[in-house]
């Protein structure tokens, strides 16, 4: 029998001295996974995903890109569980096109639909269109969005519906849809615990779309002139405030920056 233990130390019935071979592994996979983020560049707009963000002063610091609390950067598993969310969607897509669905993720050079506005500092990208398939009830086209949630956000959505469990994909859809010029998304919820699929079709609002259009302005004129917005709390013990990556950035001076005194990546001297 082919010990693969050999040389490596481990002694049956021994217990290991330092990190176990599962701690090192792990510790080897996330590294390589912070690493590779950490060589990509930083997004340094607005991104149509992000706009139903109930505080306004993070949306600043995200199209600032200004780096995140040191003490917040994304774990290993963090990175893992969105990558795993992009392969659900790929599972869910073909499943969609097995049944019938002409759903178009990618242009023929591999790019993805989407928009891009304000010199291209408001942007969003579409996880696909259906342009035809069965007779649902809904014309074509319509807007394709995917979500792979745990199992908890997964029953709030079915219970509750988008709008209400989980606004901020609700104001995502209804932007992409009033810069695409398409009156209806097909939500796509996969329950990552069970692979349940919960599906939804939200119809375009367009009142609430001219809000977040709205909101996405001013978010950008404050952050050209180099100004932050008003916080969403008047204390840090805000629960929104204690999941934040720019919580310490943003209450470490009480008073708002000066004009100027965080400026975008497009005004900072190169
Ligand atoms: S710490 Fe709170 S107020 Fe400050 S940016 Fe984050 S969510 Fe907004």
């Amino acid at each position: 029998m082919i010990d693969l233990n050999s040389g490596s130390g481990f002694v049956y019935g021994r217990p290991e001295s330092g990190p176990t071979v599962g701690a090192r592994l792990l510790s080897l996979i996330d590294d390589a996974l912070a690493a590779e983020r950490a060589a990509s560049p930083p997004r340094d707009y607005l991104g149509a995903s992000r706009i139903g963000e109930p505080c306004a002063r993070r949306l600043c610091f995200e199209a600032m890109a200004v780096p995140i609390d040191p003490d917040k950067a994304f774990s290993g598993r963090i990175l893992r569980v969105f990558e795993t969310g992009h392969r659900f969607e790929e599972m869910t897509i073909r499943w969609l096109r097995l049944a019938g669905f002409d759903l178009r993720n990618a242009r023929r050079n591999g790019s993805q639909f989407g928009f891009s506005t304000a010199g291209g500092r408001f942007r969003g990208h579409i996880d696909g269109v259906i342009v035809a398939g069965p007779d649902l009830g809904f014309p074509y086209p319509i807007l394709f969005e995917h979500k792979a949630v745990k199992d908890s956000t997964w029953t709030e959505i079915v219970k509750r519906g988008v709008r209400v469990a989980a606004p901020v994909y609700w104001a995502q859809v209804q932007v992409y849809m009033a810069y695409l010029a398409v009156e209806r998304t097909l939500f796509v919820a996969l329950n990552k615990d069970t692979q349940a699929l919960a599906f939804e079709v939200i119809e375009f609002d367009s009142a609430a779309a001219q809000d977040l259009s709205d909101k996405a302005v001013a978010v950008l004129r404050a952050v050209g002139s180099g100004e932050l917005l008003p916080r969403v709390a008047a204390t840090p013990d805000f629960h929104l405030c204690r999941m934040c990556p720019f919580e310490r950035r943003c209450w470490a001076n009480e008073a708002a920056p000066e004009r100027g005194a965080i400026l975008p990546p497009w005004r900072r001297p190169s």
